[in-house]
């Protein structure tokens, strides 16, 4: 048995509903990945077989889950600024996207895992294309991912059947690699968005998700404007197209939903137990989108909401910490109450809600027994988060990634001291540096995708 103590750090606790609570002075043991105990300093004696990481002056806090991201998209980081969403697909990125090769998504995802551990996010969820490279990358970095290789409809059956069994392939190494705990690395069927992909490839994609026990990690609703374009075409919302071709039946996780009705809430409703939304506000302000995701709405309806990144060709980042303070300052507005989305509902999505969009509500989200040990430890001694009221609202409003002191991801400390442990940053920078042209290259013409949603 693998024994780990982190001792002498305060405690963010999140309850499943309410304000969450910081706890000091406290001693967290973790057992083959798992947290056995969570009790005041000095409770647990040294002994042999025992490590130890003092934390002492650190929060320790469930490591954020970045719950919708294309992490490989770093590499376009910057280099698609101040253009519409049309430009933005057509011009530039389903453009750039012909220059994907597996080496590169490799290098891509190394890059991305790289930045996401040293900034306390343990967990994301992942949708993009080769995608057997981030799970390498995932794998060798140490985080938690779910990863959902990406199709859309005008590639073909053939390049469709080759992602869903590339999710069986990334399932099977996932579990083939795990020990005695859950596999950190799982799979679900990423078809693109509604507009991209068919019904007739929605049905399929769900049927095999079924019969398969995948879930289905898509974009649908992002914007009013694609709901309304669904309906002059389809006569449906992207929603009903979900629950008419069986993909809400199967699980779904939806990224962004802006544009879902409050007709669609009732649908969704009776799906709540196997939907989740993913929420990534920092691309809805960028690109003048107009709307945010409707979370008040949603989680009237039972439905979990995270809160992701989206892909940093638009985000820029992968900090889930910038998200969620977005996100939480968009819902104030949106809501146009500034009691609403409160620091403990911040730090509850980020957590909790992560969790459930990641598909594992009853795995991580929170430092309590019996959930694999996924934990940020934060130094709040900045002059940024001083003097100190309240750790919660610094955790939320004035905290920034470099913040982030050590890491420890099922069990096992991956970051320590501002230093990433299981690979070499350095020679991921020096890597990302010799393919970086080679992925924002435009010379050759053509696109992966037409946006006309
Ligand atoms: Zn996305």
């Amino acid at each position: 048995m693998t024994r780990l103590v982190i001792r002498n750090c305060s405690v963010l606790v999140v309850p499943v509903a309410g304000v969450c609570r910081v706890d000091e002075y406290q001693d967290i043991l973790i057992e083959d990945g798992a947290i056995t105990e969570v009790m005041p300093t000095g409770a647990v004696d040294a002994e042999p077989g025992l490590e130890e990481l003092d934390a002492t002056g650190l929060i320790a806090v469930p490591g954020l889950v970045n719950s919708h991201t294309h992490s490989p998209m770093v590499m376009m980081r910057g280099a698609a600024e101040d253009v519409s969403i049309d430009d933005w697909f057509n011009r530039k990125i389903w453009p750039m996207e012909m220059n994907l090769t597996p080496e590169r998504v490799k290098v891509g995802a190394r890059l991305a895992c790289a930045e996401m551990l040293l900034a306390g996010v343990t967990t994301f969820v992942d949708h993009y294309f080769h995608a057997e490279q981030i799970a390498a990358a995932a794998l060798e970095t140490g985080i938690r991912a779910d990863l959902a290789p990406t199709f859309f409809s005008s590639t073909g059956a053939d390049v469709r059947e080759a992602a869903y069994e590339s999710a069986r392939e990334i399932r099977a190494l996932g579990k083939s690699s795990a020990g005695d705990g859950p596999p950190r690395i799982t799979a679900s069927l990423g078809p693109h968005a509604p507009y991209t992909v068919t019904e007739e490839d929605l049905v399929r994609t769900a049927e095999v998700a079924r019969a398969e026990e995948f879930r289905i990690h898509l974009h649908a609703a992002e914007t009013a404007d694609q709901t309304q374009s669904s309906k002059e075409r389809l006569g449906v919302t992207p929603i009903e197209v979900l629950e008419r071709t069986g993909v809400l039946d199967a699980g779904a996780l939806i990224a962004h939903g802006c544009g879902i009705l409050d007709s669609d809430l009732g649908i969704l409703a009776n799906h709540a137990r196997r939907t989740t939304v993913a929420a990534c506000p920092k691309v809805y302000l960028k690109l003048a989108m107009g709307s945010t995701t409707p979370i008040r709405q949603l989680q009237s309806a039972g439905i979990a909401v995270g809160v992701g990144t989206d892909g940093a060709a638009v985000h820029n980042t992968l900090d889930v910490w910038e998200s969620l303070r977005l996100l939480a300052l968009t819902q104030k507005q949106r809501e146009e109450d500034a009691e609403w989305m409160t620091v403990s509902d911040t730090l509850r999505l980020a957590t909790r809600g992560g969790a459930a969009a990641a598909g594992l509500a009853d795995t991580i989200g929170a430092i309590e027994p019996g959930r694999r040990a996924d934990i940020a430890l934060v130094d709040l001694s900045g002059p940024h988060c001083q003097p100190l009221h309240d750790p919660r609202a610094a955790l939320v409003y004035s905290v920034r990634a470099s913040d982030v002191v050590t890491v420890v991801v099922d069990g096992n400390i991956i970051v320590r001291d501002h230093r990433l442990i299981t690979a070499d940053l350095d020679e991921i920078l020096h890597a990302t540096k010799d393919v970086a042209h080679t992925l924002i290259d435009l010379s050759h013409g053509g696109a992966v995708q037409h946006h006309a949603p």
